[in-house]
């Protein structure tokens, strides 16, 4: 008997591969497959006439089959099988690739519902790889029920939309198993549907209020985890002591004094907040906040040093080797006059000795087990976000004992907004770096025609000419079939033969040795390398300040956020910085320029962030499974006064074992790293 927790090969349909590929995404039991939300929506009429169909509209129709063949395509590779429907004497044609066996099951004179996209091509008006079903009769399932909503997954290449749903029907009646594990009372209070209702309408909604229900139901139950886990975060900090690092005045003035440039404001008063912090013998529990490129890195080294200088340990934990490579370096060069001794120790790579060190830095290999790391009284993580619970807490339970936990420090350029952190994350404080260095020209950002390449390409041999360097950037790695966005390996050969054959040209993307990578990325970082054509590998955090250009082709592909953290590689010096996004000659929708033009007018993460999600409008807040809701989403979702109410149930909660255990599930998933929409 199928239960929320078979496999999804109980489900039939379902064989090794196709199992395989929802493996990938993540979904292995029928309640993962459950809370696979859509990320979109789409509207469509129910039923058309085939003569009223319109290119890129999505619409249903039935139709009765005239003809239908297979054949092998042009490539040979790929198998098509083309079918003729017709009803009131219309028809209209239906491409399907790779399905060899349709042109079996599916006969001349059978009736056909079909539900997708109208596009143009194949001879005039078509549908390709649509949903089917074959249906008894043409005249009795017309009903003229005007307008459907279509729920859109991220699938990934090997499975459509049709897998998806297919399955997701065939389990429709397990949702009335799903445990509601939210407190009935708060969800009377604010208005909210139980969970089987917000399963139920997430996947097939009749109309778009059922949508936003189900959202904000299911936004709530991550809301609230959140702000139960920061309870007990800070309880369990409450009751623990840290070692108090004093902080040496007049050894930290020389320091900042021997600095190459002068400290902004806001880096003061962080450095500040901070140092007031791990003064006090209970732990420190402190997020910093600063855009990408507002100088993190120097106020964590104001810290360290005077966790150093007191005779204690530090630890920074970053999320990839270079990142780990250059803090090692940047490190060695701020504490040159000091005689700290400072390790590095990535997967691959290990310089100095761990176990003596007074700094260690490294990426999360530093949680491996036979990695011996003690008595550390500061634990800085950078780039937070990169991060899943479990690594951050591993590298601060490591240091946790019995009574004693370090001070705890996590760096992030994601923007929140300051009464919503304080009303999720409860539990820390927060210090933020709101301008950037003064010696900083403004960022240009400018959307580029593709007539204008040439133009661009003489504009960027004159910087190349006065040393500064330059970064492209291409969505693809390797020319694909299926869509028409640049790649990285076919347009490096391009571009760096035809324009830049007297400069030093390199290429880098996810499939690059792990070796060459770090030497490019070095090479780069010397100087010895002018332009660098890459996928987005090159690193968040990176810090080049001799890199004044970035070229971002198909900007369109990316998600604002993801452009901006892009940018952000760059206008790291004194020197004047420009992003140019490259328009291709595919014309863009009226929505995409407005989103790119977003970027052309926004300087800081915040407003882009903003603005981005009401681009976007309904249906759209998710990113991806995997990071759930993001702070502005939730923002946009609730009133501050819904979550502050939320707050107050969650502290009632966490009050005591008592309360808590009367919510098991709550308790679990507190307990528990697995990600919030897991359910058992
Ligand atoms: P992020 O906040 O993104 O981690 P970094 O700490 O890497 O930024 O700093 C970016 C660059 O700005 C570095 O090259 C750093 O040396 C420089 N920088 C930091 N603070 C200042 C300042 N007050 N004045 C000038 N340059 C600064
Ligand atoms: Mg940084």
């Amino acid at each position: 008997m199928l239960t929320l927790n078979s496999p999804l090969h109980e489900l039939s349909g379902v064989g090794e591969k196709i199992e395989k590929h929802f493996n990938q995404l993540g979904i292995k039991s029928i309640s993962d497959l459950l809370f696979f939300l859509p990320f979109r929506y789409e509207e469509y009429e129910k039923v058309k006439n085939i003569s009223d169909l319109k290119i890129n509209q999505f619409a249903e129709i039935i139709g009765e089959v005239l003809l239908i063949k297979s054949h092998r395509g042009f490539r040979k590779k790929i198998h098509i099988t083309e079918a003729l429907l017709e009803s009131n004497g219309s028809n209209i044609k239906v491409v399907w690739f790779n399905q060899p066996y349709l042109s079996k099951t599916i006969k001349v004179g059978n009736v056909l519902q079909i539900k997708g996209k109208v596009v143009e091509g194949y001879g005039g008006p078509s549908f390709v790889s649509p949903e089917y079903r074959k249906i008894d009769d043409l005249k009795s399932s017309i009903n003229k029920n005007s307008k459907n909503i279509q729920a859109i997954y991220h699938v990934n290449s090997k499975l459509n939309q049709n897998n998806v749903r297919k399955l997701i029907q065939q389990c429709i009646f397990l949702i009335d198993k799903i445990p509601e594990w939210l407190p009935l009372k708060i969800l009377k209070t604010l208005n909210i549907i139980d969970i089987k209702e917000a399963i139920a309408k997430i996947h097939q909604p009749k109309k778009l209020s059922d949508i936003e229900e189900a959202q904000k139901r299911i936004a709530f139950g991550e809301l609230f985890i959140r702000q139960l886990k920061s309870q007990k975060i800070k309880s369990d900090l409450n009751k623990k002591k840290a070692n108090p690092i004093i902080f040496k005045q007049k050894e930290t003035n020389k320091y900042i004094n021997s600095l190459p440039f002068k400290l902004t404001n806001s880096q003061k008063k962080s450095a500040w907040e901070i140092l007031q912090d791990i003064e006090k013998d209970n732990p420190m529990n402190r997020l910093l906040e600063g855009d990408v490129g507002s100088g993190k890195t120097v106020v964590i080294s104001i810290a360290i040093l005077n966790t150093l200088l007191n005779k204690q340990k530090s630890v920074l934990m970053v999320p990839s080797e270079i990142l780990a490579r250059q803090h090692y370096y940047t490190f060695k060069k701020f504490f040159k006059d000091y005689n700290f001794s400072i390790a590095l120790k990535t997967r691959s790579f290990k310089e100095g000795d761990i176990k003596k060190a007074d700094l260690i830095i490294g990426t999360q290999s530093l949680i491996q087990k036979n990695i011996e790391i003690k008595n550390v009284s500061l634990v800085i993580i950078d780039e937070q976000h990169r991060f899943g619970v479990y690594q951050r807490k591993a590298i601060i339970d490591k240091n946790i004992e019995n009574n004693f936990s370090p001070h705890f420090l996590s760096l992030t350029a994601t923007p929140i907004p300051r009464s919503l952190s304080l009303a999720i994350y409860g539990d820390l404080d927060l210090s933020t770096i709101n301008e950037m260095p003064k010696n900083r020209k403004e960022l240009i950002t400018k959307i580029i025609d593709n007539k204008k390449r040439d133009d661009l390409y003489n504009f960027i041999k004159e910087r190349v000419k006065n040393n500064e360097q330059v970064f492209f950037v291409f969505p693809l790695i390797e020319e694909s079939e299926k869509t028409n966005f640049k790649s990285v390996e076919e347009e490096y050969k391009i571009i760096s033969n035809k324009y830049f054959s007297d400069l030093n040209c390199e290429i880098l993307h996810g499939k690059t040795k792990k070796k060459d990578k770090e030497h490019i990325m070095s090479e780069f970082s010397l100087g010895n390398i002018d332009i660098l054509f890459s996928t987005t590998v090159i690193e968040v955090g990176i810090d080049i300040p001799n890199a004044t250009i970035m070229v971002i082709e198909n900007p369109e592909r990316f998600g604002l956020a993801q452009l901006h953290q892009l940018r952000g590689r760059i206008n790291r010096g004194d020197k004047q910085s420009y992003c140019f996004l490259l328009l291709s000659d595919k014309k863009l929708s009226a929505k995409s320029l407005e989103r790119l033009k977003v970027l052309e007018e926004n300087k800081d993460g915040l407003s882009i962030a903003k603005k981005d999600l009401e681009i976007r409008g309904a249906g759209e807040v998710f990113s991806s499974r995997q990071s759930g809701f993001s702070e502005i989403a939730l923002a946009k979702i609730f009133s501050l006064e819904e979550i502050q109410i939320a707050q107050e149930e969650a502290q009632n909660i966490m009050k005591s074992d008592i309360a808590l255990n009367k919510y098991p599930l709550i308790k679990k998933k507190v307990t528990s790293f697995e990600s919030d929409y897991h359910l058992e």
